[in-house]
Parts: C-alpha cells; structure tokens; sequence
C-alpha cells in the first residue's frame, strides 16, 4: 500500500479547491450570485427584400432571412442575466 505524505495530500487538496472555485466562479451569475443555466442564444439576421412595385428606389419589405447566428450562452435562472 502507498503511503502518502501529509504535503503530497495537502498539495492535491489545494489544487482541488482551487479548481472547484473557478467552476463555481464561472458557474454564478455576476449580478445575483445566481446559477448559471447553458443555454443558447439565437442572433437573427435580417435582409432588404426587393423592391414591392416597380420603381421603388428602395426595398420596403424587410424579413427575417440570413443564416442567423447561433450563440452559447449562460443564462442566470434567478435574474435572467446572460453572458456568451
Ligand atoms: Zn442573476
């Protein structure tokens, strides 16, 4: 059986702590303390559509369009603040 040190055993247990404290900081919502659900975030896109009658100078239809982005997001579940 291997026996370990008390300093080995104290060195593993800092490293695990320290670990554990930057999940959780990463994990809690920076304004309320709150968790952090993964979630995602859709960024939409839109485009000019054409012209409705001939002549138009411009495009008067506008539409959701675009290949649109996807975004991985946090999203706190007490106050709704989310980070990307
Ligand atoms: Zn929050």
């Amino acid at each position: 059986m291997t026996e370990y040190s008390d300093e080995a055993v104290a060195a593993v247990r800092e490293a695990l702590k320290r670990t554990t404290a930057l999940v959780t900081a990463k994990q809690l919502c920076r304004h309320c303390g709150g968790r952090m659900l993964p979630g995602i975030a859709t960024d939409q896109t839109y485009v000019g559509g054409t012209p409705d009658f001939p002549g138009d100078a411009h495009a008067s239809t506008f539409s959701a369009g675009g290949p649109g982005k996807v975004i991985e997001c946090r999203k706190c579940e007490n106050c709704g603040w989310s980070v990307t």
